[in-house]
């Protein structure tokens, strides 16, 4: 049906705004199928109580006869509640309590302590200290030529960290290497491969060792280092190691310092350092000057491995490495 002009004014007139103003009708949307009803749920006794409990007192005018009736309906729902329990809607009580019927009991409840909950996390216990299990060195170590030297490391049992290592890690290299850099201990592919300084800390070794044109491939001496732990075995899960492990261990490191006889040892790391120059003081402490050990200037450095964790310091390790450089150089010079 269309309106005329005439019944559109008639009807503006008269307030009929649903047809004022004409708009285009919108198609229909198809029905939502509908969803099945959930069955209500019946009110809990406590929500009973609670609604009637106000027209017992409150209702304004009420005569006696009323209030009566209603505190008669509000006793009968707290009356329900005090049936139900939990009302047999598996509401715990204390979550859906009724109103106290009598007026001691509506007094406001002072609020309960905090129950103590145990904590869900056990107590740390400080982890025991590994055990010191020593056992005979090698005799004759100082005098040890090269192939001996190997043959007492690979079967050395002066520790106990012979027991679960898979292979010792004797060090590689040129044997009269200029530049020898010595590491702390092995880690588990240092122990898997048998080579020191391997993952990827041994890749930013190599790096650093190609950016003042060391290798450890095949070279000559001048250019080709050798590289040896402290440690010739790995520590389990890659703990510290112990005062009494790196003094067993540590004829074998001296004996391969005196063997390689280099111009200068570069120590790598803390435990490298303060074992070398038997000292607790830390690298930052340490680095940008000139320490010896047997004769031989050691320049200490951070480890590749902690360069990984803290990359700004790269700038440090440049700067040890050339001091490293002119050492060997005025050594050199002086030979
Ligand atoms: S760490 Fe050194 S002292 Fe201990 S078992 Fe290995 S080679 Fe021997």
């Amino acid at each position: 049906m269309r309106w005329t002009e005439r019944q559109l004014g008639m009807l503006k007139e008269m307030g009929v705004a649903a047809f004022w103003p004409m708009q285009p009708m919108q198609p229909m949307q198809p029905m939502q199928p509908m969803q099945p009803m959930q069955p209500m749920q019946p009110v809990p006794p406590a929500n009973a109580a609670r609604e009637a409990a106000p027209y017992a007192s409150t209702e304004p005018g009420a005569g006696r006869a009323d209030a009566s009736a209603a505190r008669a309906l509000a006793a009968e729902a707290i009356a329900q509640a005090g049936r139900g329990g939990d009302g047999g809607h598996g509401w715990p009580d204390d979550a859906h309590r009724a109103p106290a019927a009598s007026p001691s009991e509506a007094r406001p409840q002072s609020p309960r302590p905090p129950a103590r909950v145990a904590s869900a996390v056990p107590a740390t216990a400080p982890p025991a200290a590994p055990e010191v299990v020593l056992g005979s060195r090698p005799v004759g170590i100082d005098t040890m030529d090269w192939p001996a030297l190997r043959e007492a490391v690979s079967g050395c049992q002066a520790c106990g960290l012979c027991q679960s290592r898979r292979n010792t890690v004797f060090g590689v290299g040129h044997e009269q290497a200029r530049w020898m850099i010595v590491g702390e201990a092995p880690g588990e592919q240092e122990d898997r491969q048998g080579e020191p300084f391997v993952g990827r800390a041994g890749q930013l070794l190599d790096r650093m060792l190609a950016a003042i044109d060391l290798t450890r491939g095949e070279a000559g001496p001048d250019r080709q280092v050798f590289i040896a732990n402290v440690l010739k075995c790995r520590p389990p899960a890659n703990r510290n190691p112990l005062p009494q492990e790196v003094a067993q261990c540590e004829p074998f490191l001296l004996r391969q310092m005196a063997l390689v006889r280099p111009d200068l040892i570069v120590a790598m790391g803390r435990f490298a350092v303060q074992s070398l120059l038997k000292t607790t003081d830390p690298i930052g402490r340490l680095r940008g000057r000139v320490h010896e050990v047997a004769g031989i200037p050691v320049v200490v450095t951070y480890h590749p491995a902690y360069l990984l964790r803290n990359p700004a310091d790269k700038a440090l390790v440049w700067d040890d490495l050339c001091l490293a450089r002119e050492v060997q150089a005025r050594r050199r010079q002086g030979a």
